[in-house]
């Protein structure tokens, strides 16, 4: 265990400071849907994983029950970019990683956000507390995880896409104004762009690892968390594909079709283009539209994320997601796409 360091908390204090009115809506907003969807996120892993006989009885049973052994046996571990803060011991005794690996890849999670948002951070330093009942949460200085991501419900393996999902809303959340105006509320942007947030990292972090310094059993340990990740986020979007599912900005199920197709993008065309996506979100670039200024549509928010992954990926996807009746304003698609383009090419200069 080693001291806070001052300077770090300093900055942090500051940063929270300057980002405060972004953290209080997102925070008041964004948590009911968001651990909404958690829940079901984590219903599907745990079927998935073939542990759901495990967990026969109420959620708060099981809860309260591990909170009682887990006593007072609580640990802080800090790594460059990232500590675990107050956290119990036994998470690092589920865990077939040793603490200083398991840092490794929290840091590895918080630089590789960094670098996805072009250097913009909400926080210096990531900061993961505990919270029993929760499953992932966000905080204003990192996130929280409880029982129900702990490593012993994942086969030793801690959950390294909920806790990049959890920074990964923040990473959005905490550093623009102008997501909120086209995010919230709903779970359409918020979520989707906090899966993607993930699996983003878990690429980056592999197609990186030496710069990461990755070794075997983290790169097996991401792959085992993010393997199952996708194939639950596959069977979402199948299930909003196959029950010809309308789209709904406040359905779950909406936000998984677009999050799945991000992933098979990413994996298509390369990780490297979401660098580009995360620009269209910054308040840099809400000046340039008048859309957003009378409130966001459904069909406004549909059209700009489609016209941003267009213009990011320099591909017209709007027939792909017209196929999964996603609502489209060319004429508006075609006013964004240009300032997208020329925004998110330029925007290296104005970092
Ligand atoms: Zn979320």
């Amino acid at each position: 265990m080693e001291p806070m360091s001052k300077s770090s908390d300093h900055i942090d204090r500051t940063l929270r400071t300057l980002k405060k009115k972004y953290v209080a809506v997102h925070k008041k907003r964004m948590r009911p849907w968001h651990a909404w969807f958690m829940v079901g996120i984590f219903a599907g892993m745990t079927a998935i994983a073939g542990i759901a006989a495990n967990l026969s009885g109420s959620f708060e049973g099981i809860f309260a029950a591990r909170l009682s052994g887990a006593g007072k046996s609580l640990v802080t571990i800090k790594g460059k970019y990232s500590e675990f803060y107050n956290f119990p011991k036994r998470f690092f005794s589920e865990a077939n990683l040793s603490q200083k690996k398991i840092l490794r890849v929290t840091d590895a999670q918080y630089l590789s956000l960094k670098k996805m948002h072009n250097g913009i951070v909400p926080y210096a330093f990531a900061r993961v507390e505990y919270d029993a009942s929760v499953y992932g949460a966000t905080t204003p200085q990192g996130i929280k995880i409880g029982d129900p991501a702990f490593p012993k419900l994942n086969n030793g393996h801690p959950r390294w896409e909920v806790m990049a999902h959890e920074q990964g809303h923040n990473f959005f959340g905490g550093t623009s104004a102008f997501y909120y105006t086209l995010a919230v509320p709903g779970p359409f942007l918020q979520e989707s762009l906090a899966v993607l947030s993930a699996f983003y990292t878990y690429h980056d972090i592999i197609e990186n690892s030496r710069i990461y310094q990755m070794d075997g059993t983290m790169f097996r340990s991401l792959r085992y968390d993010f393997d199952n990740g996708r194939k639950y986020q596959e069977k979402q979007f199948n299930a909003y594909g196959i029950a010809g599912t309308p789209f709904n900005e406040y359905d779950v199920l909406t936000s998984q079709a677009l999050d799945y197709k991000m992933i098979l993008f990413g994996e298509k065309y390369g990780w490297q283009n979401y660098t580009k996506v995360t620009k269209a979100f910054e308040d840099g670039i809400a000046e340039k539209f008048d859309f957003h200024r009378d409130g966001v549509s459904g069909i406004e928010r549909s059209t700009y994320v489609i016209a941003v992954l267009s213009a990011a990926f320099a591909k017209d996807f709007r027939a792909e997601f017209a196929e999964l009746h996603f609502p489209i304003d060319d004429a508006l698609y075609g006013k964004m796409y240009g300032i997208i383009r020329e925004y998110i090419n330029t925007a290296e200069a104005r970092k």
